[in-house]
């Protein structure tokens, strides 16, 4: 079976080595020898001044809109996973969509200013599969307008943009570790800030608002990563580069073997160091994604249709519909990637998706 992803794991004797440090701390959470060792890793491998390891990718958005947009409307994107809504929602603030740009897939950030109103404090967006959002135009409408920037970069880990970490834009970013994603310790996440001032606030947030054992900073909830958690994570940076090289050849398959006649792919914006994190291809139809999902499932094989639906057709939002959104997320597909995919695998895949859409209809 193939499926459209695979979480990667490190060979057992290096998690070994990890968890006995934990066995000889007794140390199990509460920021940890191994978590605060996975924050300065994270730190130089993706060229930030600081991460604060968060439990999972959600909560971080959670702390980000609690922090900074209070309550207000949040410009954000159709097109992303559940989370980038539920989380605005969850936190009682108004999700405001703003259609995608129908190449980048990413906030149509030419959009972004007929869509603000007094009520409005903050702008969330993804750098959709770790294609980066406009942040140059994104920072410039903010500042205009003095709403808060939170960036969404579930999928930004390792991105640079202009040689610049993605991660770094925004008044915050966000990342996320799960199991699926590009990096991941099982379940986790991060929250990252240059602002100084801002990025206390956000750490005593992720813990309860603690200053000290018995004094508070202010009101906070618990996001903290555990030295599990860490552990994994420490196994799985050092295969980095093997990861992304692997990716990185199986990116390079599909675009040689795929006929663009009749499909399209995401096209990254200039400027961009892109991380390989997800194949998405565009059908020109639902029914021929249909018939070539269901020829792909015949021989065992498990695309995703990601991201579907669009976000502004979600049960409890309101929304005028985005027209851009609602038809990529129909007609798109993301394919098999993950570390040492076989090769002949992947032209497999190619060979059906050709043949299927050449002979529809
Ligand atoms: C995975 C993901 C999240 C949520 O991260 P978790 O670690 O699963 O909580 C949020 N946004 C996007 C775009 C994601 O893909």
């Amino acid at each position: 079976m193939i499926p459209v992803t695979k979480a990667f794991f490190p060979p057992i004797d290096n998690y070994h080595h990890q968890t006995r440090r934990i066995w000889k701390n007794q140390w199990l959470t509460n920021r940890g020898e191994l978590v605060k060792e996975l924050e300065k890793n994270l730190e130089q491998y993706l060229d930030l001044e600081s991460i604060v390891l968060t439990t999972n990718g959600t909560l971080p958005i959670q702390i980000a809109l609690k922090v900074l947009a209070q309550g207000g409307e949040v410009i954000t994107t159709p097109f992303s996973y559940v989370a980038t809504t539920s989380a605005i929602v969850w936190e009682n603030c108004k999700p405001v969509f703003v259609d995608i740009h129908p190449k980048y897939l990413t906030i149509d950030e030419n959009r972004i200013e007929e869509a603000i109103t007094e009520k409005t404090t903050a702008i969330l967006a993804t750098h959709v599969f770790g294609n980066p959002c406009n942040v140059e135009a994104i920072e410039r409408i903010a500042q205009k307008h003095g709403l808060k920037v939170i960036y969404d970069g579930a999928h930004a880990f390792g991105v640079f943009y202009n040689g610049k970490s993605l991660l770094g834009y925004g008044d915050v970013s966000t990342c996320s570790f799960h199991a699926t994603k590009l990096f991941h310790t099982g379940e986790g996440g991060a929250i990252i800030s240059k602002n100084k001032e801002l990025a206390h606030k956000l750490f005593y947030s992720h813990n309860f608002g603690h200053n000290g054992p018995t004094d508070f900073y202010g009101v906070g909830i618990n996001a903290k990563m555990s030295e599990l958690q860490a552990a994994m994570g420490l196994c799985v940076l050092p295969f980095m580069e093997k990861i992304l090289e692997s990716r990185k050849k199986t990116v390079g398959v599909y675009n040689n073997n795929l006929d663009f006649n009749q499909l399209s792919k995401l096209e990254i914006r200039p400027g961009t160091k892109w991380n390989f994190s997800y194949y998405p291809i565009i059908f020109r139809n639902e029914e021929v994604l249909e018939a070539t999902l269901e020829a792909l499932n015949l021989k065992d094989i498990f695309p995703r249709r990601y991201f579907f639906p669009s976000l502004d057709t979600l049960n409890y939002v309101e929304s005028d519909p985005m027209s851009v959104s609602r038809e990529i997320a129909k007609n798109v597909l993301c394919l098999p990637l993950f570390y040492n995919i076989e090769e002949n695998k992947v032209k497999e895949i190619c060979e059906i998706i050709n043949y299927t859409n050449l002979n529809f209809k």
